[in-house]
């Protein structure tokens, strides 16, 4: 079979895997699909795999044939010793909920289980394409994605990165994490502006005329590390595998039965990775996506609109604090039967008026197998406080907002088909929150790390430990209207 990809826009040529990956993005500024059918795996052989060659199995059948050394080489320096725990992703029970633990990377975000791959991937494509010209990578942040981006490409030999984080927007902990990066090849920028803001400047520059006659004068391309890039989604699909045979391992379900995933969602590459992956033959019934107030995802699971002329609210769960969903765009691809000019009309309309609407035929294999639900700011609190009093599981924020939103819909529906909740973040990483949730004070964000580890005996991660002594490297701030600008003069200094 021939595996290409194309933009779910149709205005893009097919093009390979490695090529995909190097492009990051549309030409046409829509989003890159596999252009064939998603491959199905034998459950029964998977399920005794290590996470080296469970994620090579996965991964390999989006790539040529003959790439299949090449993947496993790169999950075995991703995932291989030392980098991750024994059990990659842990997953524990919190009462009657599966918690599938995806902080336990390099920088105790879930976007490691990507962004540790990623850059393997990505000199991997460069080789295989012998491309010659330096690598910028773009990257816009609502947190995680950039600290996690930021460690995976630190000193990786032809390539750069620059990492667009709004100020205020993020918390304290994952500025210090971001702020304090070192590494020859990386620059964090702070912007004034919201995450939409910087997402969407990062990806205009990938269709601006201006920056591409200077960037190809400066022997330079630019790629992207956000969820955009197809090299972000597919190494997500591969901990659902994972989770599912976890519970098979542990005896709380028989291989073949069915289960449903919670994701706390933003971007929505996570939740879509399940979707992957059910299409590849794991026994999903529901997905279960989790916003915080930003509930635009609830409303459109719940109408099949898309209205982003909203109130934009920054939340205690920041990650999620998004109005611009991308990877919806490839999942109404899919639903729309893989129908480009209907998702290019789609989002022309988002771009012009602000909203959109899927037709009715869309719209009914969606909810067939999604539902959508948020809580509020003092919701997240309450939930972190009685998940923890009734369980002895401690939440972070957003997780907390899969956690509340999974109750209510087991509550509302009597759906009793065991569920994975994925734990997007440590509660380390938002411990002011968390302290406050379950204590009900209000402490620095140090002391409240320091005293939940003690209150509560939870472990506070590797990467977090010591973070407040590292020297802030990284102290420019940009308006958003000078992003552009901004890489443009970067590629002129290479
Ligand atoms: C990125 C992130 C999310 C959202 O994930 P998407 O794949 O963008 O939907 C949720 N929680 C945390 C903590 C994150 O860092």
């Amino acid at each position: 079979m021939n595996k290409t990809y194309i933009s779910t826009r149709n205005q893009q040529d097919e093009i390979n895997f490695y090529q995909a990956i190097v492009q990051g993005i549309g030409n046409d500024g829509g989003l890159l699909v596999p252009n064939f059918e998603l491959q199905k795996l034998d459950l029964k052989q998977l399920s005794t795999l290590n996470y080296v060659d469970l994620a090579t199995e996965v991964i390999s059948t989006f790539v040529p044939e003959e790439g299949k050394a090449l993947i496993n080489d790169a999950c075995k320096k991703a995932y291989g010793s030392g980098l991750f725990p024994e059990v990659v992703v842990p997953v524990k029970k919190a009462g009657d909920v599966y918690v599938a633990e995806l902080f336990h990377g390099q920088t105790a975000a879930f976007k490691d289980m990507a962004l540790s791959l990623l850059p393997h991937l990505m000199t991997l494509s460069l080789k295989q394409l012998k491309e010659d010209r330096e690598v910028m990578i773009l990257a816009a942040t609502s947190g995680d994605t950039g600290k996690a981006a930021l460690e995976g490409f630190k000193n990786v030999p032809g390539t750069c990165i620059k990492v667009f984080y709004p100020l205020d927007g993020v918390s304290s902990i994952q500025q210090q994490q971001m702020v304090s990066q070192t590494g020859n090849n990386v620059k964090v920028i702070g912007i004034k502006g919201n995450f939409d803001d910087a997402q969407s400047a990062v990806k205009v520059a990938f269709g601006d005329e201006n920056l591409k006659a200077v960037s190809d004068q400066h022997h330079v391309f630019l790629s992207s590390a956000n969820s955009i890039n197809v090299g972000r989604l597919i190494p997500q699909i591969v901990y659902y595998f994972h989770s599912y045979f976890e519970l098979v391992r542990q005896n709380e379900i028989q291989l073949g039965d069915q289960v449903n995933f919670c994701v706390p969602s933003g971007n929505f590459g996570n939740c879509l990775a399940g979707w992957f992956a059910k299409n590849m033959g794991l026994p999903v019934n529901k997905f279960i996506a989790a916003s915080n107030k930003n509930n635009i995802l609830t409303d459109f699971f719940a109408t099949g609109k898309y209205d982003a002329n909203r109130e934009f609210y920054k939340t205690n769960a920041p990650a999620m604090d998004i109005l611009v969903s991308s990877n919806l765009e490839r999942l109404v691809w899919f639903m729309s039967g893989k129908d480009g000019g209907k998702v290019k009309s789609y989002m022309d309309k988002l771009k012009e008026n602000g909203v959109y609407e899927v037709d009715d035929e869309t719209f009914a294999r969606i909810q067939d197998q999604f539902k959508a639900g948020y809580l509020n700011e003092q919701q997240v609190l309450d939930t972190i406080k009685e998940c923890y009093n009734t369980t002895g599981y401690l939440l972070d924020t957003h997780t907390a907002c899969g956690y509340g939103v999974l109750k209510e819909y087991q509550k509302a529906s009597g759906d009793q088909t065991k569920t994975v909740l994925l734990s997007t973040a440590s509660p380390y990483k938002f411990p002011e929150s968390v302290y406050q949730a379950i204590y009900g004070e209000t402490l620095d964000v140090y002391e409240a790390i320091e005293k939940l580890n003690e209150k509560t005996g939870v472990e506070i991660p590797q990467p977090l430990v010591g973070i407040k002594d590292r020297p802030v490297l990284h102290k420019t701030h940009i308006d958003k209207s000078e992003i552009i600008p901004f890489i443009q003069s970067e590629m002129e200094k290479m």
